[in-house]
């Protein structure tokens, strides 16, 4: 394994709490003076590393089992670690795959392709731990609600005594299968629901869509995405940012609204966006594609979906118009 600390300058310090400190590598690649105050931060554990420049802010991390990042890869470069030895970094981590190996699993896309990136994004709430059958209470509750268990979702039963307590559900936001944000839904039926750590012009399943699927789904919400391996925008509206990277993935899309009055706003966007729509019939008591994905499966709710998938803007409307008035009964 590649030892960093060979690469660092040889004047260096190190604090109490196991940092070292040394004139950072990365300041003039951003545009800032070289640092002379020692102002380069690393600090080593035997799961990887992670690096802090208190004086142009730049950050990067490793973290044995998952892909070398593009910032830890500019770093290593700026140390004058050889690409060479850097590639073999990686398929060295790749060798020791963990949460992080499960995402790498995951179907990769054409999100390279498509030139959008998002910034990776390490900071999961504190305690933050994959949710395994041991973690009955989280488990069945995923599983209650469709989850895929081999999507990596996590929960934290410590605290710091800063941050929360309350029972939650952490969902990792992937993009090319690096975590760039996440949501925490909360458990208990108090105020607020969801955090959501996000990043501008994201949404929410490209790292589930398959190369050889036909169609891409794109709905509200996170868990009924997740349920169906389709895409969430997670508002009722789709940001033009978030409509690019949905039409790069390059095939026909269908918005499935939620059926409430969020709802009827997402499907003026779909007909802005020139998008077919899918209102099925799945149910009364059923609001979203989560609610069908319980209680009919996920193959019925995906062939009740492409049944109503209506692409004619007068179809949409007079849909529009059934639901709304559905919806006032
Ligand atoms: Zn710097």
């Amino acid at each position: 394994m590649l030892d960093i600390l060979a690469y660092l300058p040889a004047k260096r310090k190190r604090s109490p709490n196991g940092w070292l400190s040394f004139n950072a590598v990365c300041c003039p690649h951003n545009g800032e003076s070289s640092d002379t105050r020692q102002r380069g931060g690393l600090k080593v554990t035997d799961q990887g590393w992670s690096y802090h420049c208190f004086n142009c802010s730049y950050t990067a991390s490793f973290v044995l089992g998952r892909t070398l990042g593009f910032k830890a890869r500019r770093l290593l470069g700026w140390m004058g670690v050889p690409d060479s030895d850097i590639d073999m970094l990686n398929l060295e981590s790749m060798r020791h795959r963990s949460i992080h190996g499960i995402l790498e699993d995951r179907q990769k896309t054409f999100n390279v392709l498509s030139n959008i990136a998002f910034e990776e994004f390490d900071d999961l709430p504190p305690f933050s731990e994959v949710v395994t059958p041991e973690l009955k209470y989280h488990w069945d509750y995923l599983r209650s609600r469709k989850v895929p268990q081999d999507y990596p979702c996590m929960t934290a039963i410590q605290n710091d005594g800063i941050h929360w307590v309350r029972p939650h559900i952490t969902i990792p936001f992937t993009y090319d299968d690096q975590v760039v944000g996440w949501t925490a839904r909360f458990l208990d039926n108090k105020i607020p629901k969801y955090i959501n750590h996000t990043q501008t012009g994201y949404v929410f399943g490209t790292d589930l869509q398959k190369p050889e699927w036909e169609h891409v789904l794109v709905m509200e919400g996170v868990i009924c995405a997740l349920s169906i391996s389709g895409l969430a925008v997670m508002h009722n509206t789709v940001s033009d940012a978030q409509a690019r990277l949905i039409r790069s993935l390059g095939k026909p899309v269908t918005v499935v609204p939620d059926q409430d009055q969020a709802g009827l706003e997402l499907i003026d966007r779909a007909m802005e966006l020139g998008w077919a729509v899918s209102i099925p019939s799945w149910g009364e008591h059923n609001k979203d594609v989560n609610d069908s994905v319980v209680e009919h499966g996920k193959l019925a709710t995906l062939l009740m979906i492409m049944q109503a998938r209506e692409t004619s803007k007068i179809k949409i409307e007079i849909r529009k118009k059934q639901l709304a008035k559905r919806l006032r009964a």
